[in-house]
Order: structure tokens, then sequence, then C-alpha cells
């Protein structure tokens, strides 16, 4: 294993056609990966095709987005379009626990999530119910996590306040490793508090793409972040890095967020692969 994708969903519909040749792509190119769960039927797909390719670097993280923590808030069809999926979108879903531990004990379950909290997709009639659900969600994974001692991969929009309070007042129960988070797009202040509750970070695509104005300014952000708390990510198939921007994304296109996590800390890819690597090897506890 030479390249590490922290946070992908190779199990996603988005793959019915061609999964095997995806997955060979990354697997030739020395990269491994965590195919990531949204609810409760795609983190079982993602244990079952963790579990299918035994002998290869791919590892599963179950969990629920918080996207589908509540009735119909946000569906998307890359995810699945299975009746199970569109019953799921129509209900919400409230975390099972004992659900997810069945799943936690096979061997290739690395991570809790993606989980967390999105205030993007609101509806703005829903407000409070919605982020209540979220909140409720959030919390039960974070005992869960606990509870099965695997690190947290969080998905954050738009509510790293409210995060960054649920996580405090978490603060002493969290694991070692309490977890990581993915696509981060919050300002410096809120990625120090983070990480002074030792959590890791996941880079992705839009590192790649020019700084927007008053967006996250990735260049400085990763510059000021120790080098040890970084990782990288594709999130495929969603947002995939220049030069495969508007494209479908795939794991093996890591090694293009590697290159620019490399170019931002001004060293060689090959030191910026290595510390990765070695990264993600300690929080997933993966070899
Ligand atoms: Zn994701």
């Amino acid at each position: 294993m030479l390249y590490f994708d922290s946070h992908a969903h190779a199990h996603f519909e988005s793959y019915k056609n061609d999964r095997d040749e995806m997955l060979h792509r990354a697997f030739d190119a020395g990269v491994g990966m965590v195919t990531a769960g949204t609810q409760e039927e795609t983190s079982a797909l993602a244990v079952a095709l963790a579990e299918e390719y035994a002998a290869e670097p791919i590892y599963a993280a179950i969990g629920l987005h918080p996207d589908h923590a509540a009735p119909a808030s946000f569906y998307d069809e890359d995810e699945g379009v299975s009746e199970k999926a569109k019953e799921i979108n129509e209900r919400g879903e409230s975390f099972d626990s004992d659900f997810y531990k069945k799943l936690a004990a096979s061997s290739k379950v690395v991570a809790v999530g993606e989980c967390g909290l999105d205030y993007f997709h609101i509806p703005e009639n829903r407000k409070d119910e919605v982020k209540h659900k979220q909140k409720e969600a959030f919390i039960r994974q974070i005992e869960f996590s606990v509870d099965v001692k695997k690190p947290l991969i969080i998905h954050c929009r738009d509510a790293y306040d409210d995060l960054i309070q649920m996580l405090n007042a978490k603060k002493s129960v969290l694991n070692a490793v309490p977890g990581i988070i993915h696509f981060f797009s919050g300002t410096r202040d809120e990625a120090e508090q983070l990480l002074n509750m030792g959590f890791y970070f996941s880079f992705g695509g839009v590192i790649t793409f020019p700084p927007k104005k008053g967006k996250t300014d990735y260049a400085q952000i990763v510059k000021t972040m120790p080098i040890d708390r970084i990782l990288s990510e594709t999130d495929a198939p969603y947002v995939a890095p220049v030069p495969y921007r508007g494209t479908r994304n795939e794991p093996a296109y890591v090694i293009e967020v590697v290159k620019k996590l490399a170019e931002m800390e001004n060293i060689s890819l090959e030191e910026m692969r290595k510390c990765i690597l070695k990264n993600s090897k300690y929080v997933f506890r993966v070899v």
C-alpha cells in the first residue's frame, strides 16, 4: 500500500457497472481505502464489499449520515436506488446501535460514520425538527464509537459551532483517536479547537480547486496544521480533484490530492505520501 483514501463510497450505485475495474485501478496503484456508509443499507453494503475483497486494502465505516437522520431532508441517487434506500429517505433513520453493532463485528470495520451535522440541506420550514434529529443521531454515534472503540468519521456542513459544542461536552469520554473531520470547511479557529481535541483532518479534491473568496482557505489551513494529523481522501463518487474535476471521482485519484498536499506543505510527494500512509495506518489501525 502506498496511498490511502480515508473516505470514499466505493459501494455506491455510481459504480454498479464497473465496480471491480474501478477497485482494481486503485489497488494496482497501491491505493487503500475506507468505504463509508451513510445509513443502514449503505453501511451493510460497505461491509459486504470490504469483505468480498478480503485480501485487498479496502475497509468499511458504518454509520448514519445527518442527511438521513430526518425524513426526506436530502437524497442522492448516487447512493442507491433500492426500495430500502427510498424508504429510509422517506421516514428518516433513527440510529439503531444494535443493528450497527452487528456490522461492527466484522474485522473490516475500522470507523463509525459518516456521521455529524449538515445544516446546508435542511428545508427552511423544518429547521428545528431536523437539527434536533441530527443531533440525536450524532450523540448516539459518538457514544457508539466509544463503545466499539473506533474513530468517528465526521461530516459537518454549516454547523461547526454546534459540532464543537457537542464534541466538547463529550470530551472526557472520547477515544484516544476520537476521529477524523472529513471534507473540512470551517475556519482556522474551528480547526484549532478540533485539533486540540485530538481530531485528524482528511482533505479531498476541493483543495485542488482555485481558492474561493470567503470560503475555507485550504493552503493556509494545511500549512498551519501538524503534518501528523493530515489524511487524504476522495469522497468518491463526488468532488473529483483536478485534472478530473467534473467527472465521476474514484479512489485511484487520491494521488492528485496527495500531490496538492505536498505542494501546500512544500515537501516532496514521497515525504507527504509516507506521512499520510503512516497517519492512516495509525488512525484506522490497519497494516
Ligand atoms: Zn462522504
